[in-house]
């Protein structure tokens, strides 16, 4: 069984650690790669100025990296909170707006595959998938509904990242799954719907961190409750997360027209595959 480890320090992003199985502490041991970190703050240097796009990495530094040049989302269709032609319409959106930032380099493509059963569960099975969670907002492992996942939380991107410090495997990853809670938000694609969340937004940024990418600033809420995950990222503010698709709350963010993936977050995710990119198959 896999170890399932969760960023403390994170809204909507968790690690699922899984070979070796061991625990890995996420949110310790910041010692980074002086290659990868010099490599990508020259990149940074020449990137927009004013806002930073930060990689999710690994406790010892590497940053995650998909080993596959497509990544196949399959969606489990949604049942009654929202129309199935809404929601892909929104998963759409968000895949191409990620295809067209990252055109021409070497960060892996994404794609729409096929819908899968409703009862399949989402959990490390080699096919990444997209639910919204109409019913119960919690995982599917659990079974007698003990462990549900925080009400406040709009979406969960699971990871399922190698775990091989000193290794090049350190940090592969082959599968991501995305679950956005429709029991305690109301969703529609463009947030038209009076009261109703972003869902083009939303998705966009949860295929940022599928990506590889970590949140563009901390929350004050963070600092104050001392759970700043990402040390070296700014404190949130209208200067650095003015559309950022990785600001923490995006679906807080103006609204329309929805915002895309930014020049400093396609810049960052093509430096690391630019250095990856040779792995993958
Ligand atoms: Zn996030």
């Amino acid at each position: 069984m896999s170890q399932r480890v969760q960023l403390l320090r994170d809204f909507n992003l968790q690690l699922l650690v899984t070979s070796r199985r061991r625990v890995v502490q996420l949110v310790s041991g910041m010692v980074l790669s002086l290659l990868i970190v010099a490599g990508l703050h020259w990149l940074f240097s020449k990137s927009s100025p004013k806002r930073l796009s930060f990689p999710t990495r690994m406790p010892g530094g590497a940053p995650l990296h998909w080993v596959l040049k497509e990544i196949v989302l399959h969606p489990i269709l949604p049942r009654h909170k929202i129309t199935t032609t809404d929601f892909l319409e929104a998963l759409r959106f968000g895949v191409a707006a990620w295809n067209t930032a990252l055109k021409g380099c070497q960060a892996p493509r994404l794609q729409l595959g096929a819908p899968v059963d409703n009862l399949r569960k989402v959990r490390q099975d080699a096919t990444s998938m997209v639910v919204l969670r109409e019913g119960f907002w919690c995982g599917d492992e659990d079974n007698k509904l003990e462990h549900c996942y925080d009400p406040t939380v709009e979406a969960i991107t699971s990871i399922y990242p190698e775990h091989n410090p000193g290794q090049p495997e350190n940090g592969a990853v082959r599968e991501a799954d995305i679950e956005i809670n429709a029991v305690n938000y109301d969703w529609s694609p463009d947030s038209q719907r009076a009261n109703a969340r972003n869902l083009r937004a939303l998705i966009t940024h949860e295929l940022g961190h599928v990506l590889g990418l970590d949140h563009a600033c901390n929350t004050t809420e963070a600092v104050v409750n001392k759970q700043v995950q990402n040390p070296t990222a700014p404190v949130c503010d209208s200067a650095n997360t003015s559309g950022a698709i990785m600001y923490p709350h995006v679906t807080q963010n103006p609204t329309y027209p929805t915002p895309v993936p930014g020049g400093s977050e396609a810049e960052l995710l093509c430096a690391i595959y630019a250095i990856w990119g040779a792995r993958t198959k």
